[in-house]
């Protein structure tokens, strides 16, 4: 049990994957009204499935379970609800700002149109944000193994969206398998529409695939980029420029990015002034929270509880709204947090 302390902190969360926040009981329960063949009959015994067991060997295991939550989110209705729910319990961990992210093209396999797919995941977004009053916005990720003309239609279908809530453009999937370059039009076009640009980097490759997503597709923030750590003219470069890495000390372990919390250099970069924030990545999959992840910045890494605070804050400066709305934010958030001291 993450202690409510945690809970409570009002939150800012950067790093989190629509197809690994799903609820593995809305899972359950949509795949088997679908007639989706399940390898258990029960929650219970699906759980070892759709969550991390430990037994894993790298990121294309891990990335294998999200694959399979993806079987029910290939209609609109589902979209929308698994959606509707992920910022329901962002509510209840008291997140005020969640920028959820999501590859469209992994939820076209039923004949959906990505547009179709996006306007869903948006409506949910919505509906969420005015239920649960989390201030809630997209970003779109595109899949290294795709191919670059599909991820570069994928851009100009996402700034069409812009208005409705996507706020930026993602590299994500197999980072050792497919180099960042490949998809540099489909970035550049991104950019020139006005979309912030993040990118998977430095989780399953080495400071040099970190160096491409900050000089080939302009990355404004980096998803991980914990291997930066082996470079220091690569952590220079990141200061200069001043780039977050969104870190997820948890999710690094789950995917073999590093071998064990210990191994983590989540405190070196911190200290080097590296800017961070913190991300839970896939949290059902990783059966975690944000929540717990700050705690574990406390008991694991040495942080105090004032650095947390300052971390979330910190988030807000890095977060892809607009300057007026983020000056609104750190206002309400300064507000809140003068409460923990
Ligand atoms: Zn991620």
């Amino acid at each position: 049990m993450v202690s409510q302390l945690f809970v409570k902190l009002p939150k800012i969360s950067l790093h989190n994957h629509l197809e690994g926040a799903i609820r593995p009981e809305t899972f359950f329960s949509i795949a088997r009204q679908k007639g989706i063949n399940l390898p258990a009959d029960t929650l219970e015994d699906l759980l070892p499935y759709i969550q991390v067991t430990g037994e894993e060997q790298n990121l294309v295991d891990f990335l294998a379970k999200i694959d399979r939550v993806t079987d029910i989110t290939q209609t609109e209705d589902v979209l929308a609800r698994v959606v509707e729910e992920i910022v329901e319990d962002a509510a209840k961990q008291n997140i005020r700002y969640l920028e959820l992210r999501g590859g469209p093209l992994v939820h076209v396999r039923e004949g959906l149109r990505p547009e179709q797919v996006l306007e869903a995941i948006l409506w949910g977004l919505k509906v969420g944000e005015q239920k649960y009053g989390v201030k809630a916005r997209f970003i779109v990720c595109a899949l290294r193994s795709d191919a670059p003309e599909d991820n570069l239609n994928l851009a100009k279908i996402a700034a069409e969206y812009k208005k409705q809530g996507v706020v930026g453009f993602d590299l994500a999937g197999d980072e050792a398998g497919y180099p960042a370059k490949l998809h540099q039009q489909a970035f550049r076009l991104a950019k020139e529409k006005g979309l912030k640009i993040t990118v998977h980097a430095g989780e399953a490759a080495g400071p040099e695939s970190v160096r491409s997503a900050i000089m080939d597709l302009g990355a404004e923030r980096i998803g991980h980029g914990i291997r930066s750590i082996e470079d220091p003219s690569l952590i220079k470069l990141i200061i200069e420029r001043d780039i977050a890495l969104e870190v997820c000390p948890t999710s690094n372990v789950h995917t073999r990015a590093v071998s064990s919390l210990e191994k983590h250099p989540i405190k070196k970069l911190y200290e080097l002034g590296v800017p961070i924030v913190i991300g839970d990545d896939d949290p059902q999959i990783s059966n975690i929270s944000l929540s717990g992840e700050l705690k574990l910045l406390t008991e694991r890494f040495g942080f105090s509880f004032r650095q947390v605070c300052d971390l979330q804050l910190q988030a807000v400066k890095y977060c892809f709204l607009p300057e007026e709305e983020k000056e609104d934010l750190l206002a309400k958030m300064e507000k809140e947090l003068s409460a923990f001291d």
